[in-house]
């Protein structure tokens, strides 16, 4: 079993069931779409990748997306900033 802490108590995946997010194969396509409007979505794809957690929808990403994440960002020095740049709206420009 998988725990998830601190920032769990805002998973918007809470209101569907966790158990809704590790179900296996193509049903991860569709019940990631809950992770589109989840407040905490860059905390949970972090803890994820850091916590080289295997199963499971985590910030949006099914097992198969984290997979070749990992694979394609295989020297990354910073998950927290890769998922921050990752998850950055559309257009916006930082500074
Ligand atoms: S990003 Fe998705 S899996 Fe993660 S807490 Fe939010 S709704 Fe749940």
């Amino acid at each position: 079993m998988t725990t998830r802490i601190g920032w769990e108590h805002q998973a918007v995946c809470r209101s569907v069931g966790i158990d809704t997010m590790f179900e296996p194969g193509k049903a991860q396509r569709t019940n990631k779409k809950v992770c589109a409007q989840c407040p905490v979505r860059a905390e949970c794809l972090t803890e994820a990748l850091e916590g080289e957690h295997e199963y499971g929808i985590w910030g949006g990403l099914t097992e198969r997306e984290r997979r070749k994440l990992i694979r394609d960002n295989q020297h990354s020095t910073s998950w927290t900033q890769l998922v921050a740049t990752m998850l950055q709206p559309a257009g916006r420009v930082t500074r």
